[in-house]
């Protein structure tokens, strides 16, 4: 702790290890396979971790991440975005030397990597289960046998599987929401599986988002599960109960910079551009930007006794409401820590780690 003199993510190896083998676990039971999302983290050495934990395939986000990944030696990426034809340099590099999956989220994308690819891919088709944000409309059958047709048997494109992220778990209200979503976007792909069975048997069903994953105990109608946020876990997973406090595996260490008395604030140097402005809204309509936790001289964390939330952030500040009993335990100088309400933007603004 000694060496922390600003924003930096404070990472739990014990409580990260055991994150990995709850999820491995579970995927083990249901007999899926784990390709852990590792934009959440994008750390070499967390990434090991789950390498001693027997993964032997990931998902990024990003071609900068894929190159990260295989320069530690990862051998199976799946590039889980939507292909950025400005790399394609990039991309046909790391297909030359590993097994790379991508992903073809709408219309177009086939035929463009039918002329631009050099070296053989793993083709994923992204479906749309209901978040709306990328992927093919399962409904418009006559479009997706436009695209598949455009699948030479036999060809760089191997088309592999179909790819859902329901993001949409992440606005669910109850368990039993996510596990209706679980269900019907589960069996959207199988109906797809089903359909093309003919041309392209053994499609694979790879599926993920932290809450479903999380949440929902037999995942076994899937092949895969790609969820990343989990290693960490965050305000927003616990608000959805899909994590207790105690599977925290990051929080935000934050200095605490000013105290004002007449109106019972603490400000600590940690913002915006450290927490992310994503928010929890209360019941009340209070906006949450992430909670106040006491660190001790190891970095361990431990709530106050009472509730210390971040209720207004600007660039580099965070404000905190303190009711009064904790005021006058509060001192300018101290290092507080914060759970981010979404550890994974928060990972990727703060480059500096300390890992405890
Ligand atoms: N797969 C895809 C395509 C994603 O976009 C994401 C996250 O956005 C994930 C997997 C991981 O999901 P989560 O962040 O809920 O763990």
């Amino acid at each position: 702790m000694k060496n922390i003199v600003s924003p930096t993510q404070i990472i739990y190896e014990d409580v990260c290890r055991a994150n990995i083998d709850r999820m491995l676990q579970k995927a083990r039971h249901s007999g899926a396979v784990l390709r852990p999302h590792f934009k959440t983290h994008q750390s070499v050495e967390v990434g090991r971790w789950f390498r001693e934990a027997g993964i032997d395939r990931i998902a990024v986000s990003s071609v900068s991440m894929a190159q990260q990944f295989a320069a530690d030696g990862w051998m199976d990426i799946m590039i889980a975005f939507p292909v950025n034809f400005f790399e394609m340099d990039a991309i046909n590099q790391l297909a030359s030397r590993l097994k790379l999956g991508l992903l073809a989220a709408s219309t177009g994308v086939i035929s463009l990597l039918k002329k631009q690819l050099k070296h053989p891919v793993d083709l994923y088709i992204k479906v749309d289960v209901g978040t709306h944000r990328t992927g093919f409309d399962p409904y418009d059958t006559t479009l997706l046998d436009q695209e598949l047709e455009q699948i030479p048997n036999t060809s760089r494109l191997r088309l592999k599987g179909l790819v859902a992220h329901a993001g949409h778990t992440y606005q669910a209200a109850s368990h039993e929401e996510i596990h209706s979503i679980y269900r019907g976007g589960v069996q959207i792909l199988t109906n797809i599986r089903e359909r093309y069975n003919d041309r392209f048997p053994e499609l694979v069903i790879s599926w993920g988002d932290t809450p479903s994953c999380s949440v929902v105990e037999d995942l076994s109608q899937v092949d895969e599960l790609r969820p990343g946020n989990f290693v960490y876990y965050d305000l927003m997973q616990w608000q959805l109960n899909a994590c207790r406090l105690s599977n925290i595996g990051m929080v935000v260490a934050a200095p605490l910079v000013a105290l004002h008395p007449g109106r019972n604030e603490a400000v600590v140097y940690a913002g915006a551009v450290h927490l992310s402005k994503e928010q929890l809204i209360t019941r009340q309509g209070e906006k949450w930007y992430g909670i106040m936790v006491l660190l001790d001289d190891s970095g361990r964390w431990r709530l106050p006794e009472q509730q210390v939330w971040v209720h207004r952030l600007s660039q580099e500040h965070g404000i905190l409401k303190v009711p009064p009993a904790l005021f006058s335990q509060l001192q300018i100088g101290q290092m507080t820590g914060i759970i981010p309400v979404h550890s994974c933007l928060a990972a990727d603004l703060l480059p500096k780690r300390l890992i405890v």
